[in-house]
Order: structure tokens, then sequence, then C-alpha cells
């Protein structure tokens, strides 16, 4: 399946798409993470990015639409993908819709107040791209990834300020995606306050069911 995962900044659309591709075997393509690894790489269309991204703005449509299309045509995503920030606005939707058919889009709901106490505490892996959380999910060593040993950092976008500016982003851009989605009946909503297993549990539910009436 062709599946998408929508939702506020730090609703756990990372946590659960790394379960998700585990179970169900169909690679993560993770929009955040194939731009941070480009501004790592301070290659022209990273550094362009990063400066929309430290503003907790959405980079614009033809420099993430190249960068998602690119990683579609690679021979992983022909039985299937998850995307996991894209699309962001209805342009990008209208975007994808021209490149690949969507089977089925995950809401995952979550009160602004939570993301924020989810976004503040996040502790991401600048190497595996790991992610943590101070209080809710905590590395066994403080300030080192369990996986790759590397020090944990704190995301530069994940500062207070730029919080603030990245969920006026959301609830102007990317919310209006639900009743797009709904009207296409596409969309199935994942309580996305509960915990990591009981979001996933949800997921798989939906997505079992949604595979069986595919079959
Ligand atoms: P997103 O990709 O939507 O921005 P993440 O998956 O990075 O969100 O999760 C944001 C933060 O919240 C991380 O620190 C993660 O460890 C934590 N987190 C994710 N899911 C849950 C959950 N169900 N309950 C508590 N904390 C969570
Ligand atoms: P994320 O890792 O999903 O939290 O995304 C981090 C940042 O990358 C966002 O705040 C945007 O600046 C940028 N970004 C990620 N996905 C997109 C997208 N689909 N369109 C535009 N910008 C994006």
């Amino acid at each position: 399946m062709n599946i998408v995962l929508l939702g506020p900044p730090g609703a756990g659309k990372g946590t659960q798409a790394e379960k998700i591709c585990q179970h169900y075997g169909i690679p993560r393509i993770s929009a955040g993470d194939l731009l941070r690894k480009e501004a790592a790489e301070k290659t022209p269309l990273g550094n362009d990015a990063r400066t929309y991204m430290v503003k907790g703005l959405l980079v614009p449509n033809r420099i993430v639409s190249a960068v998602i299309d690119q990683r579609l045509n690679d021979e992983d995503c022909k039985r299937g993908f998850l995307l996991d920030g894209f699309p962001r606005n209805i342009d990008q939707a209208g975007e994808l819709e021209k490149l690949r058919r969507i089977d089925l889009v995950l809401y995952m709901e979550l009160s602004l107040e939570k993301a924020l106490e989810r976004l503040e505490g996040r502790m991401s892996c600048p190497n595996c791209e790991a992610v943590y959380h101070l209080h809710f999910d905590p590395p066994g060593k403080e300030g080192v990834c369990d996986r790759c040993k590397e020090n944990l950092v704190q995301r530069e976008d994940d500062k207070q300020e730029t919080i603030t500016k990245r969920f006026e982003t959301y609830e102007k851009e990317t919310l209006p995606l639900v009743e797009h989605y709904k009207s296409a009946k596409l969309l199935r909503t994942v309580d996305a306050g509960r915990s990591v297993e009981e979001t996933f549990a949800q997921i798989r539910d939906i997505l079992d069911s949604a595979q069986e009436s595919n079959a």
C-alpha cells in the first residue's frame, strides 16, 4: 500500500513510521530526514532548504517535490511506501497525485499542547536519526544513542520560538489536508495521545482491515 502519515509536528509520525515500516516491510520516506540530510551535506539544495527549516517555515514546493520524486523512483518503493511529512500543503497533495496513487492517509490527531510537550523533550541522533524523549523515552545512557553511541542533540528547529512558528505553519498550510483527504475518503484518524504501543495498535487495526478489503 502507498500510505501518507499526516499530523502536527511532534505527533509521533517518525516514531510510528519506524514501527509501521518494520512490521509491514515498506520503506519510510521522511521529507524532513531527506531535507536534513541535504542540509548536513551542505548541498546547494540543502543550504537553500535550511534557511526555511530554521525559521519553522515550509521549504518551497519545487525543492521538496524534487527530493520526494527522486526517492519514489527508487526500486524499494515499487511495492508500497510510507510518506512521513509529505504532502504538507494542498499544492504538494496535487503534485503527489500526479506521481503516485495514494491508498490511505493516517491522520495522527494530537492537541498542540501535547505536541509541544513532546517536541520540547525530543532528542535526536544526528547520525542514525533515532529519536528519544527526555522523559517519555529516554536512552539507556543519558545523552547517548542506544544504537550507534553518538551524542544526542536537540534539533535546531525544536526551540520554543521555532516550534510556535511550525505550529502556525501547520494550522495554516497542512491542516486543510485533513478535509481534502476526508472528501477523497482516504482519511483514517488515529488518537496519537496514547502510548507508543497503543497508538501503533490502532494503526495496525486500520492497516490490516484496509489490506483485507483490498485483497
Ligand atoms: P513527529 O515525527 O510527528 O514530529 P516524533 O516521532 O519525532 O514526532 O515524536 C516527537 C517526540 O515525542 C519524540 O521525542 C518521541 O520520542 C516522543 N513520542 C512519540 N510518540 C510518543 C507517545 N505516544 N507518547 C509519548 N511520547 C511520544
Ligand atoms: P519534520 O522532520 O517532518 O518535522 O520536518 C522538519 C522541517 O522540514 C519542517 O518544519 C519544514 O521546514 C521542512 N519540511 C519537511 N517536510 C516538508 C514538506 N513536505 N514541505 C515543505 N517543507 C517540509
